[in-house]
């Protein structure tokens, strides 16, 4: 079966540690996305599972065997890359069977796993077409019918949909989601786009400088995010970040902000009086309330016809606010805001420390 474990991986060009100590383990028919910014590492960990990079340090097993020293085409995997570069002088059903020629497979074998694949796909009716002739989509469904056609044990995607318009991106997304329903092939998804993230996977990992940050549900990244790297990466728009000092009063607890606005705490013993903290609150957990203390003036409004987006400066600081009513708000209006009980988050430290607490 297609588990993959990556254990306690390194990798180093030259001094320059690039993978500092991941460890993941992907069971047998999961899709997980790889997610982070651009530069973090995402390609060399998928490179190094697809053996296209060494392993400085650390174990990679496909199937319970481990595989640091095997060679690529040797590692039942096929991997899709963002620049799939078709053959231009070959058909779709060459380029499909490409791979399985290199490998001397017999033709009516590859002619059968071809159509297969090209059925699943949508693509039997352009299989004797050349790549100049097909859409955007219809060439990034030919590099996918590449990988499949070898019905490997692992798919390795590195941002496949990166070079699509976005309509595009959305419905290959779903095609992609849809294969993956369908053939239970386990995945391993490369991208920075959060939201492709997110609705993609079974469990999504926040990579940040070669370095775990969260692994887990997409929900419980978004509910509970381990700090403030994943609180502000995954979510759009991006969580509001409020810094303030811990002022107790006769028990309660508040944050008060650099502008002296008031932010409701929990009576939380692990926060001192006077602590630094970071409130952040997601701009669709923040209300509109006349009667709240909390008063911003509204700067920008961006009405999206679905859902409204408020900017507005608490005093010195700036928050974005999510309102999926229709509401008449104008550039200007001074406005109370309410944080939803319950759905704020605070963080305490530098970003990167497991440093958060629900408020
Ligand atoms: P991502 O895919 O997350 O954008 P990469 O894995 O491509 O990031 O790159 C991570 C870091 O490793 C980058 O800083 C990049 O410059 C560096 N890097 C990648 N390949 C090499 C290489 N062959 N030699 C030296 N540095 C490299
Ligand atoms: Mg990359």
């Amino acid at each position: 079966m297609g588990s993959v474990i990556i254990e306690n991986v390194y990798k180093a060009y030259g001094q320059v540690e690039i993978i500092k100590g991941v460890s993941l383990h992907i069971e047998d028919g999961e899709f997980v996305t790889l997610v982070g910014p651009s530069g973090c590492g995402k390609s060399t960990l998928l490179r190094m599972v697809a053996g296209l990079e060494e392993i400085s340090y650390g174990d990679i097993r496909i199937n319970d065997r481990v595989v640091n020293d095997v060679q690529p085409k040797d590692r039942d995997i096929a991997m899709v890359f963002q620049n799939y570069a078709l053959y231009p002088h070959m058909t779709v059903a060459d380029n499909m069977g490409f791979a399985m020629r290199l490998r001397k497979d017999n033709p009516e074998i590859i002619d059968k796993a071809v159509r297969e694949a090209a059925e699943i796909l949508d693509l039997a009716h352009l299989l004797d077409r050349y790549p100049k002739q097909l859409s955007g989509g219809q060439r990034q469904r030919v590099a996918m019918g590449r990988a499949i056609v070898r019905k490997p044990q692992v798919f390795l995607f590195d941002e496949p949909l990166s070079n699509l318009d976005a309509k595009l991106r959305v419905q290959m997304r779903a095609e992609i989601k849809q294969l993956h329903q369908r053939l239970r092939t386990t995945t391993i998804y490369v991208t920075h786009d959060q939201i492709e993230a997110m609705t993609l996977a079974d469990r999504i990992v926040v990579l940040n400088r070669g370095v775990v940050e969260q692994a887990g549900k997409p929900r419980e990244l978004f509910d509970t995010p381990a700090n403030q790297f994943v609180a502000n990466f995954i979510g759009s728009p991006s969580m509001n970040f409020i810094e303030g000092r811990v002022e107790r009063d006769g028990g309660a607890a508040t944050l008060v902000t650099n502008s002296s606005l008031r932010l409701p705490l929990p009576d939380n013993p692990g926060v001192a009086d006077g602590a630094k903290l970071v409130y952040g609150v997601r701009p669709e957990h923040l209300r509109i309330d006349p009667t709240s203390a909390i008063k911003g003036r509204v700067t920008v409004v961006e009405d999206t016809g679905s859902e409204t987006i408020v900017l507005a400066a608490l005093g010195k600081d700036n928050v974005t606010v999510l309102l999926r009513e229709h509401a008449t708000v104008a550039s200007g209006d001074e406005l109370g805001f309410t944080p939803v009980p319950g759905a704020s988050q605070y963080f305490q430290g530098t970003p990167g420390l497991r440093d958060r607490s629900a408020v």
